[in-house]
């Protein structure tokens, strides 16, 4: 069983019936959708994504939170390859909710919500925490730009709930993954793209911080990073994500399955742990 636990729904990108054929194609069984919260972007060089992971595995932090307070210094726009593209405060959970509805073998979605933006926040979970298929809260305080401390309230609900969390930590106090994970010690806390930007600053925590998982998606990622992460974090708390329909690309430009399931496959880890990564776990952290 493959789930997908990471990719979002851009139908300006891939429409849902071109997901399901190339759910098909690759083995996927589920996906668990990100509603949108941004304009389609431009592909990112690279070149400039290799320089990242350098910078952020040699400890260059500040440099690259430097450059991304330089992409997001105009509120509602995040600047990539040169582009401004738009950042939706609230994001669009109903037309996910609604995809999730016709089709609940194949797709789940999280709940995307912005604390810094919605006074009603917890109502906002609430409406949506019934839908079918809607397994769980993204947060996003990197291009949200938001302090963890603002999503207190929302995470102890989520914990009561048993609700597991899917956040993309920004830097300093928009990333303390520590205080996070020591307030709310039984929420699954699932850290986006490997850790991203603390990568093995997160990695060393996992003994002391059991409910800490990371995902696996993304082009922030490359085959090396993702064996490091999973030597460092166990098997158990990596989960497969891809981050369609970003990242990498056939020759018509479409998302491509193949590469970041290539780099799980050929983990040198056991069959049960292969797994376990793949979809097992995820299913385990998602069952209430
Ligand atoms: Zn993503």
């Amino acid at each position: 069983m493959i789930i997908d636990c990471h990719a979002h729904f851009e139908p300006r990108m891939l429409a849902a019936d071109q997901v399901i054929a190339k759910m098909d194609a690759a083995g996927v069984d589920r996906i668990v959708f990100i509603p949108a919260m941004n304009d389609p972007l431009p592909h990112t060089p690279e070149l400039l994504l290799k320089a990242v992971r350098v910078l952020l595995r040699a400890g260059a932090r500040p440099v690259v939170e430097a450059v991304h307070r330089h992409t997001i210094r105009d509120p509602g726009f995040v600047e990539v390859s040169g582009e401004k593209v738009a950042i939706y405060p609230q994001p669009d959970n109903a037309s996910v909710a609604a995809l999730v509805a016709e089709n609940p073998e194949r797709f789940a979605s999280w709940i995307f919500l912005n604390p810094a933006h919605d006074p009603d926040v917890l109502d906002t979970l609430e409406r949506w925490r019934h839908e079918p298929g809607m397994i769980g809260v993204k947060l996003h305080p990197h291009w949200h730009d938001w302090e963890l401390e603002r999503a207190w309230p929302l995470l102890a609900r989520c914990e009561e709930l048993g609700l597991p969390v899917l956040i993309h930590f920004g830097f300093g106090p928009r990333g303390d993954f520590r205080e996070m994970c020591e307030r709310f010690p039984r929420l699954t806390v699932i850290s986006a793209h490997a850790g991203f930007p603390f990568f093995q600053a997160l990695w060393k925590h996992a003994d002391r911080y059991p409910n800490l998982h990371v995902d696996l998606s993304s082009p922030y990622l490359s085959e090396r990073l993702v064996r490091a992460t999973v030597a460092r974090m166990g098997a158990h708390r990596c989960l497969y994500g891809s981050d369609a329909p970003y990242g990498f690309h056939e020759d018509d430009g479409s998302y491509d399955y193949r590469e970041i399931l290539g780099w799980v496959g050929r983990l040198n880890v056991s069959s049960t742990e292969l797994d376990g990564i793949l979809g097992a776990r995820f299913a385990e952290l998602t069952a209430r």
